[in-house]
C-alpha cells in the first residue's frame, strides 16, 4: 500500500480494537431479536443507532448512510439484515425465541459493519464509506435488486461494493475472494400439470396426472444434463411435489412440481428453462395431460471484479489475514445485483463452526469472527479506494 493508506489502515485497526466489545454486545442483541425477510425495520434501527448514524430508509425496511467526505465517489459496504424462519437449537443463553434465527451469520456481519463505521468516524477517509443495510437477502423479491432500482448506487456515488460473508468451509484466519464467477444465476420453475383424472381402477378412461408428475420430476435433471455444456455447470432440483388429495383410488386432475434452477449465467438459465418447459409439456402429453412451466428469474450470476479482487488480496495480507481458494458454487446471493452494476467483490470469511453448515439450527460462528469480518470490510474499503485512485490516475 502507499504510505498514506498504511497509516490509515493502522489507525483504523486501532480504532476498531476499541469498538469490538460493543460489537459483541450488538451481535448478541441482534441474535436475540431476529427479523425475517421483509420485517427488518427494527434491525435497521438498532444497527443505525449503534452506528450513531443518520440513515435513509431504502428498499422498504433497509437503511443507507454515509461517513467520510460528504460528496464524490464512495465505497459501499453491505450488511444483510434478515434472519431465517428456523427454530434455533444452539442452546445459547441468548438464543432467539420467536421462531426465527440468524442461522446465516448476518448478525455477525451487521455487528462488524457497525464497528467499522464507528471506527471510521475518527479517520480522514479519502472517499465516502457507505454502509448499506440490505433487507430481503434470503427471500424474493431481492432487497439488493430494490436498492439498485431505487438508484442508491448513483445517489451515493458508489464506485465499488464489498460484501463479506462468514463461511465454515473457509479456514479460520483466511478470506476467500477470487476473480470471476462465484455464485450462480438462480431461478424458480413452477410446473402445473392438468388432466382428466378419474377412477384408479379405470386408468384407460382418465388421464393420470400423478404418473405424469413422477416422470417430469425424474426427467428434469437428465433433460438439463443432456442440453447443457458439461464444462458449464447447471443444476435443477425439485423441492416440492403436490399431487392427489389423500385417496388411494382417485386419479388426481391437478399436480405441481416446484424446482430451483442454477446456472452460470442468467441467459443460460432462460435457455434451459425453455428446454425444460418443452420437456414437461411433451412428457405430460404422453400421458394425455397438459403441463405449463412458469420460470421466475431470481439473482443474476455473481462475478467478482478481477482487479478489485487482486487489490483486496494484497490489502488482506497487509492486515494480517490470509487469502485462500475462491468459494465457487451454484449457491446464489443477491449481492450479484450490486456486482452487476459496479465492479465489486463478495468474499467469504473463515469461521469456527464445528463443520455445521449455514442455515443449520445449530450454526454459530465464533465471536472473534466479528473482528475478522470487520477487518475484511476495512480491507475492502482500502482496496476500493486504491482502485478509484488507479482509475483516476
Ligand atoms: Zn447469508
Amino acid at each position: 500500500m502507499t504510505h498514506a493508506y498504511d497509516t490509515l489502515a493502522s489507525e483504523w485497526l486501532s480504532a476498531l480494537a476499541t469498538e469490538l466489545a460493543g460489537a459483541r454486545e450488538l451481535r448478541r442483541a441482534l441474535h436475540l431479536e431476529p427479523r425475517v425477510s421483509g420485517d427488518e425495520r427494527e434491525t435497521t434501527d438498532l444497527v443505525a443507532k449503534a452506528m450513531e448514524l443518520d440513515m435513509e430508509r431504502t428498499a422498504d425496511t433497509g437503511g443507507i448512510g454515509r461517513v467520510g467526505p460528504s460528496a464524490g465517489l464512495a465505497i459501499g459496504l453491505r450488511g444483510e439484515l434478515d434472519a431465517l424462519p428456523v427454530t434455533e437449537a444452539t442452546g445459547l443463553g441468548w438464543s432467539a425465541t420467536n421462531g426465527a434465527m440468524h442461522a446465516c451469520g448476518h448478525d455477525v456481519h451487521l455487528a462488524a459493519l457497525a464497528a467499522v463505521v464507528r471506527a471510521a468516524k475518527h479517520l480522514e477517509l479519502p472517499y465516502g464509506l457507505v454502509p448499506v443495510l440490505q433487507p430481503r437477502e434470503e427471500a424474493y423479491p431481492s432487497g439488493a435488486r430494490d436498492i439498485v432500482r431505487e438508484g442508491r448506487l448513483e445517489q451515493y456515488g458508489i464506485a465499488h461494493m464489498i460484501g463479506a460473508h462468514v463461511h465454515p468451509g473457509v479456514p479460520v484466519g483466511s478470506v476467500a475472494t477470487g476473480a470471476g464467477f462465484v455464485n450462480a444465476a438462480a431461478g424458480e420453475l413452477d410446473i402445473r400439470v392438468s388432466g382428466r383424472g378419474g377412477h384408479g381402477a379405470y386408468p384407460h378412461q382418465g388421464a393420470d396426472v400423478a404418473t405424469a408428475v413422477a416422470q417430469i420430476v425424474t426427467g428434469l435433471p437428465e433433460t438439463l444434463r443432456r442440453n447443457s455444456d458439461p464444462m458449464a455447470p447447471a443444476v435443477v432440483s425439485v423441492g416440492t411435489i403436490t399431487v392427489g388429495s389423500g385417496a388411494s383410488n382417485v386419479l388426481p386432475g391437478e399436480g405441481r412440481v416446484f424446482a430451483t434452477i442454477r446456472t452460470t449465467s442468467s441467459a443460460e438459465g432462460r435457455r434451459l428453462a425453455q428446454v425444460l418447459a418443452s420437456f414437461a409439456e411433451h412428457q405430460a402429453l404422453a400421458f394425455g395431460c397438459t403441463a405449463e412451466l412458469t420460470h421466475t428469474e431470481g439473482e443474476p450470476e455473481l462475478a467478482n471484479d478481477a482487479m478489485l479482487a487482486a487489490e483486496l488480496d494484497s490489502v488482506l495480507e497487509s492486515l494480517g489475514l490470509g487469502h485462500t481458494e475462491p468459494m465457487r458454487s451454484l449457491g446464489a446471493d443477491d449481492f450479484s445485483f450490486f456486482s452487476e452494476a459496479v465492479p465489486s467483490v463478495m468474499c467469504f470469511v473463515g469461521v469456527l463452526g464445528d463443520g455445521v453448515s449455514l442455515h443449520d439450527p445449530t450454526f454459530l460462528p465464533d465471536e472473534d469472527a466479528i473482528e475478522r469480518v470487520a477487518k475484511t470490510l476495512i480491507a475492502g474499503y482500502l482496496a476500493g479506494a486504491r482502485r478509484i485512485d488507479a482509475e483516476q490516475a
